[in-house]
């Protein structure tokens, strides 16, 4: 099977054409049309094999979170996704595996309303490139530099399963990796990530979230980056963070608790809130967990006292 081939058969219809898609995968370009005043988020991530995912994995996982992780940064944005492109580079075409590839794919993308309209296919080392589109509407957009002192910091979804998920995935087999159904609910957290498009849903239109990212690279590196944008600092009440209970079983208190705070991978949003708010945000998405505020005073505090431990993950350290 050739290139043309093999995007006809696993790429070329791939979850909901909505009518804002005038035109999607098999031209030179696709074609978008904006809805009326409404802003263009873009956004793009690269998984590679060894990197960002194990080769040896269920390639339905793989495919999942190549797109996951991408839907992501559109959720933490509040836009609502519209498309995404793949550029996806594969040592030898394996039509199992693209199947199981492209159906990872089409599942997340017909959850998260967000069809595959173009891509490139080229031979080399595995690796996924995503690049996601949506819509915003320009007075609900959430950027990272909005926070306030005084503003309450919350996240949307339990901390640093993604990190155990991680360590137990390692230690397993090449079939065992390959074999999703097998996996435990920590290996899931970090392989099939659900990306927080229905809190972003929830909570679109609401007013109160005045700053936003979604936490990727490990909770402390991710809201340094809101807090230094917006010119403010936190006070973290760090042994109170939402932990699943598998966590705490595997790593021991302590350990976990490390892992909330600088494990990546977690994919839930960190956002400041206006205090008064807390409770219809809370009502509208209750996995809203208070982890800290804003303090004018700059720089994380921690209310533990701890002094710290690694910040999370930068490729060039
Ligand atoms: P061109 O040579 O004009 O860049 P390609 O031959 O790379 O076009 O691709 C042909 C069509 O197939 C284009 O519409 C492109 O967007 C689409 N396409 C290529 N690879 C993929 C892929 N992995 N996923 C989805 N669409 C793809
Ligand atoms: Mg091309």
């Amino acid at each position: 099977m050739g290139e043309f081939g093999l995007i006809q058969r696993h790429f070329a219809q791939l979850g909901p054409l909505a009518s804002d898609i005038r035109l999607g995968v098999g031209d030179d370009c696709a074609l978008l049309a904006p809805p009326s005043g409404c802003w263009q988020a873009i956004s793009v991530d690269t998984s590679i094999a060894g990197r960002h995912f194990l080769a040896d994995a269920d390639p339905w996982a793989i495919g999942w979170r190549a797109l996951a992780v991408a839907l992501s940064d559109l959720a933490a944005m509040n836009a609502k996704p519209s498309g995404f492109t793949l550029a996806l580079t594969l040592p030898e075409v394996e039509d199992c595996w693209l199947a199981d590839f492209s159906a990872g794919l089409r599942s997340l993308s017909e959850k998260a309303g967000c069809p595959l309209i173009g891509g490139d296919t080229t031979r080399g080392p595995l690796s996924a490139t995503v690049q996601v589109m949506g819509w915003c509407q320009p007075e609900h957009v959430w950027r990272r530099d909005g926070a306030q002192s005084g503003d309450l910091l919350v996240v949307t979804g339990s901390l640093g399963s993604a990190r155990g998920g991680l360590q137990q995935m390692q230690a397993i087999n090449t079939r065992q990796r390959g074999e999703r159904w097998s996996w435990t609910p920590l290996m899931q957290a970090y392989m099939l990530p659900e990306p927080p498009y229905a809190v972003r849903d929830a909570w679109s239109s609401q007013p109160g979230v005045h700053a936003a990212i979604d936490v990727s690279d490990g909770l402390l590196a991710d809201c340094r980056h809101l807090l230094e944008a917006s010119g403010v600092g936190a006070l973290i009440q760090d042994d109170s963070l939402p932990i699943e209970a598998d966590l705490e079983i595997l790593l021991g208190q302590n350990q976990a608790r490390e892992a909330a705070l600088s494990g990546g991978d977690d994919y839930v949003l960190l956002c400041a809130v206006a205090p008064d708010q807390l409770e219809t945000l809370t009502r509208l998405w209750p996995a809203t967990v208070v982890i800290g505020e804003c303090t004018e005073s700059l720089g994380i505090k921690l209310a533990s006292g701890r002094s710290w431990i690694q910040e999370g993950f930068n490729h060039f350290l």
